[in-house]
Protein backbone atom coordinates (compact mmCIF):
# COMPACT_ATOMS: atom_id res chain seq x y z
CA UNK A 1 0.00 0.00 0.00
CA UNK A 2 1.33 3.29 -0.77
CA UNK A 3 0.33 6.52 0.54
CA UNK A 4 1.06 9.89 0.36
CA UNK A 5 0.43 13.66 1.55
CA UNK A 6 -1.55 14.97 -1.02
CA UNK A 7 -1.04 18.36 -0.89
CA UNK A 8 2.73 18.37 -0.39
CA UNK A 9 2.70 15.73 -3.57
CA UNK A 10 0.78 18.59 -5.40
CA UNK A 11 2.70 21.22 -4.26
CA UNK A 12 6.28 19.91 -4.39
CA UNK A 13 5.32 18.41 -8.07
CA UNK A 14 6.31 14.70 -7.48
CA UNK A 15 5.72 11.46 -9.73
CA UNK A 16 4.56 8.46 -8.65
CA UNK A 17 4.05 5.77 -11.05
CA UNK A 18 3.51 1.76 -10.34
CA UNK A 19 1.54 -0.93 -11.39
CA UNK A 20 -1.13 -2.81 -9.65
CA UNK A 21 -2.19 -6.68 -9.85
CA UNK A 22 -5.68 -7.14 -10.58
CA UNK A 23 -6.64 -10.00 -7.12
CA UNK A 24 -5.78 -6.71 -5.45
CA UNK A 25 -8.07 -4.55 -6.32
CA UNK A 26 -10.76 -6.44 -4.26
CA UNK A 27 -13.50 -3.76 -5.28
CA UNK A 28 -13.68 -4.25 -8.24
CA UNK A 29 -14.09 -8.37 -7.94
CA UNK A 30 -17.95 -8.45 -8.65
CA UNK A 31 -17.43 -6.58 -11.65
CA UNK A 32 -14.83 -8.97 -13.45
CA UNK A 33 -15.20 -12.26 -15.24
CA UNK A 34 -11.90 -13.01 -13.86
CA UNK A 35 -8.52 -11.87 -12.30
CA UNK A 36 -6.00 -11.68 -15.17
CA UNK A 37 -4.66 -8.74 -16.50
CA UNK A 38 -2.58 -5.23 -14.61
CA UNK A 39 -3.24 -1.85 -14.32
CA UNK A 40 -0.77 0.54 -14.76
CA UNK A 41 -1.14 3.99 -13.09
CA UNK A 42 0.63 7.21 -12.96
CA UNK A 43 0.12 10.47 -10.68
CA UNK A 44 1.44 13.66 -10.83
CA UNK A 45 1.15 16.85 -7.98
CA UNK A 46 0.63 19.88 -9.85
CA UNK A 47 -1.44 22.98 -9.88
CA UNK A 48 -4.43 24.21 -11.65
CA UNK A 49 -4.52 27.55 -13.57
CA UNK A 50 -6.16 28.87 -10.84
CA UNK A 51 -3.12 27.33 -8.50
CA UNK A 52 -4.78 25.07 -7.01
CA UNK A 53 -3.38 21.51 -5.90
CA UNK A 54 -4.61 19.30 -8.29
CA UNK A 55 -3.52 15.00 -9.00
CA UNK A 56 -3.40 14.44 -12.70
CA UNK A 57 -4.31 10.83 -12.77
CA UNK A 58 -3.53 8.48 -15.88
CA UNK A 59 -4.53 4.59 -15.40
CA UNK A 60 -4.16 2.22 -18.52
CA UNK A 61 -4.29 -1.70 -18.91
CA UNK A 62 -6.85 -4.15 -19.81
CA UNK A 63 -9.77 -5.72 -17.22
CA UNK A 64 -11.53 -8.92 -18.26
CA UNK A 65 -15.41 -7.85 -17.82
CA UNK A 66 -18.41 -10.01 -18.20
CA UNK A 67 -20.49 -9.73 -20.98
CA UNK A 68 -24.25 -8.91 -19.52
CA UNK A 69 -25.58 -10.69 -22.09
CA UNK A 70 -24.06 -14.13 -22.63
CA UNK A 71 -22.05 -14.16 -19.86
CA UNK A 72 -18.61 -13.89 -21.36
CA UNK A 73 -15.86 -12.88 -21.08
CA UNK A 74 -14.78 -9.63 -22.64
CA UNK A 75 -11.46 -7.62 -22.60
CA UNK A 76 -12.04 -4.29 -21.01
CA UNK A 77 -8.91 -1.62 -22.37
CA UNK A 78 -8.60 1.14 -19.23
CA UNK A 79 -8.10 4.36 -20.34
CA UNK A 80 -8.43 6.49 -17.50
CA UNK A 81 -7.13 10.26 -17.62
CA UNK A 82 -8.34 12.69 -14.60
CA UNK A 83 -7.25 15.61 -12.60
CA UNK A 84 -8.56 15.97 -9.24
CA UNK A 85 -8.72 18.60 -7.26
CA UNK A 86 -6.92 18.53 -3.77
CA UNK A 87 -10.06 20.44 -1.46
CA UNK A 88 -10.32 20.76 2.64
CA UNK A 89 -12.73 18.90 4.11
CA UNK A 90 -14.49 22.93 5.09
CA UNK A 91 -13.91 23.58 1.42
CA UNK A 92 -16.14 20.35 0.19
CA UNK A 93 -18.67 20.87 3.07
CA UNK A 94 -19.13 24.68 1.69
CA UNK A 95 -19.73 24.25 -1.46
CA UNK A 96 -17.96 26.70 -2.33
CA UNK A 97 -16.38 24.44 -5.40
CA UNK A 98 -17.81 26.94 -8.02
CA UNK A 99 -16.85 25.29 -11.74
CA UNK A 100 -18.95 21.94 -11.88
CA UNK A 101 -16.51 20.07 -14.51
CA UNK A 102 -13.82 19.88 -11.71
CA UNK A 103 -13.72 16.57 -10.32
CA UNK A 104 -12.58 16.93 -6.83
CA UNK A 105 -11.33 14.68 -3.59
CA UNK A 106 -10.71 15.89 0.19
CA UNK A 107 -6.90 16.20 0.44
CA UNK A 108 -5.50 14.06 2.60
CA UNK A 109 -2.08 13.73 4.28
CA UNK A 110 -2.56 10.02 4.29
CA UNK A 111 -3.57 9.19 0.86
CA UNK A 112 -3.69 5.70 -0.47
CA UNK A 113 -3.40 5.69 -3.93
CA UNK A 114 -4.22 2.07 -4.37
CA UNK A 115 -7.65 3.01 -3.29
CA UNK A 116 -7.59 6.06 -5.17
CA UNK A 117 -6.56 4.37 -8.94
CA UNK A 118 -9.65 1.88 -7.37
CA UNK A 119 -11.90 4.13 -7.30
CA UNK A 120 -11.35 5.94 -10.37
CA UNK A 121 -11.70 2.63 -12.22
CA UNK A 122 -14.79 1.84 -10.46
CA UNK A 123 -16.50 5.19 -11.40
CA UNK A 124 -15.34 4.72 -15.15
CA UNK A 125 -16.87 0.82 -15.43
CA UNK A 126 -19.58 0.51 -17.31
CA UNK A 127 -23.03 -0.33 -15.37
CA UNK A 128 -24.03 -3.51 -17.80
CA UNK A 129 -20.87 -4.43 -20.00
CA UNK A 130 -22.11 -5.65 -23.44
CA UNK A 131 -19.81 -7.48 -26.97
CA UNK A 132 -20.72 -5.41 -29.51
CA UNK A 133 -23.95 -6.65 -31.60
CA UNK A 134 -23.31 -10.26 -32.82
CA UNK A 135 -20.20 -10.91 -31.39
CA UNK A 136 -21.15 -12.70 -28.17
CA UNK A 137 -20.29 -16.52 -27.61
CA UNK A 138 -17.34 -16.32 -29.82
CA UNK A 139 -15.20 -17.74 -28.22
CA UNK A 140 -14.08 -21.05 -30.02
CA UNK A 141 -12.72 -24.09 -27.64
CA UNK A 142 -13.13 -22.67 -24.63
CA UNK A 143 -17.02 -22.64 -24.99
CA UNK A 144 -17.61 -25.80 -22.70
CA UNK A 145 -15.64 -24.95 -19.89
CA UNK A 146 -17.18 -21.63 -20.13
CA UNK A 147 -21.01 -22.55 -19.99
CA UNK A 148 -20.09 -25.16 -16.68
CA UNK A 149 -19.07 -21.29 -15.56
CA UNK A 150 -21.81 -20.12 -16.33
CA UNK A 151 -23.97 -22.60 -14.71
CA UNK A 152 -22.31 -21.71 -11.48
CA UNK A 153 -22.79 -18.40 -11.85
CA UNK A 154 -26.57 -18.41 -12.92
CA UNK A 155 -27.26 -20.89 -9.54
CA UNK A 156 -25.26 -17.75 -7.91
CA UNK A 157 -27.39 -14.88 -9.29
CA UNK A 158 -30.53 -17.28 -8.43
CA UNK A 159 -29.39 -17.29 -4.49
CA UNK A 160 -29.15 -13.69 -4.13
CA UNK A 161 -32.24 -13.41 -6.04
CA UNK A 162 -33.76 -15.62 -3.01
CA UNK A 163 -31.69 -14.23 -0.26
CA UNK A 164 -33.75 -10.63 -0.90
ZN1 LIG B 1 -21.51 -11.35 -24.96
Amino acid sequence: MTVIDSLEFARTAQTLSGNLPVPELARLRDSLFDDSGEVRFEVRGARDARRRPVLALDISGVLHLRCQRCLGMMDYPLRISNTLLLVSAGEAAAESLDDGESEWIEASVSLDVASLVEDEIILGLPYAPRHGEGQCGHEGTSAKADNAGNAAFTRLAALKRNSN
